[in-house]
């Protein structure tokens, strides 16, 4: 173990055992936001956009490693898989700290990878499996695949839409797991339940289905601008993001993603990342 890593490891064992989890996810996110604007504000030509330019980006550009250290396993135009092989400092913190990395990986890194991921295009979706996840595994298996949005919000206006009444239109959420639907929910108007919110609703369903735990990274979406109560709850669960359509306040003729940080200062009991994406259809 030469003496570059052997102090990586180190910082990794304070950071480790000095901070809470989801302080560390947001100095890691915003860390690599700003290394992925300054990298894109630089870029003259085209936009990189694929799931492998992505891989390129995170795992040689900003990672520093070298294609040998992270194999690829399945590669088409729709998604990435790799097994990351690295001599990972995390990984050696947490064994020397007995920490399990399933938990770890998931709380403070797996998010703001995400966040690095969406400054390229946030329909690119990183995941990690916590089932081959080192040293439960010779190797952690991570990707990146497309998540059509549009589709999905087209799913979550079908939500809304009542099954008994074609025609009533209320608000609909649908809750994404990778590319698996996990929660639906719609929200009628004349509901005497002034707590029952698509969202909550959606988000709740999915959490009887896979566990709260289970719920992070997942991608919400809604026919409409949720409340601050609904983005307080998807932050909290572990989701990465919430993407609302937005037709009558952008008036785009193309469907276009707005990506913005929230501002997470606003959400007192929440140190993590979370985005909330605006889409014009
Ligand atoms: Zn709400």
């Amino acid at each position: 173990m030469d003496d570059i890593f052997e102090a990586k490891v180190q910082e990794q064992v304070r950071r480790l055992q000095g901070t809470r989890l989801r302080a560390v996810e947001r100095e890691v996110a915003l860390k690599r936001i700003a290394w992925m604007r300054e990298r894109l504000g630089r870029l003259r030509g085209p936009r990189p956009h694929s799931p492998a330019e992505a891989y390129e980006l995170l795992l040689f550009a900003y990672l520093g490693l070298h294609p040998r250290e992270a194999p690829i396993v399945r590669e088409d135009p729709s998604g990435i898989e790799w097994t990351s092989l690295n001599a990972c400092p995390t990984l050696e913190a947490c064994q020397r700290l007995c920490l399990d990395t399933r938990h770890v990986c998931r709380e403070a890194y797996e998010r703001s990878t995400q966040a690095f991921i969406s400054q390229i295009n946030p329909q690119l979706r990183f995941y990690r499996s916590y089932s081959q996840i080192r040293p439960f595994a010779s190797g952690c298996r991570e990707g990146i695949f497309v998540l059509e949005f549009t589709a999905m919000l087209a799913a979550a206006h079908e939500a809304a839409t009542a099954e008994e009444d074609r025609r009533s239109k209320a608000r609909g959420a649908v809750l994404v797991l990778g590319s698996h639907v996990v929660g639906r929910a719609r929200q009628a108007s004349h509901s005497n339940d002034p707590t029952l919110h698509a969202e909550m609703a959606a988000i709740r369903q999915a959490a009887g289905t896979v566990g709260v735990r289970g719920l992070c990274g997942g991608v919400l979406f809604v026919t409409s601008r949720p409340c601050g109560a609904c983005l307080s709850h998807a932050a909290l669960s572990g989701l990465t993001t919430i993407v609302y359509d937005a037709p009558d306040e952008t008036r785009l003729s193309t469907p276009t993603i707005d990506g913005s940080l929230l501002a997470v200062g606003a959400l007192s009991s929440f140190e993590g990342w979370f985005e909330v994406l605006r889409a014009g259809t």
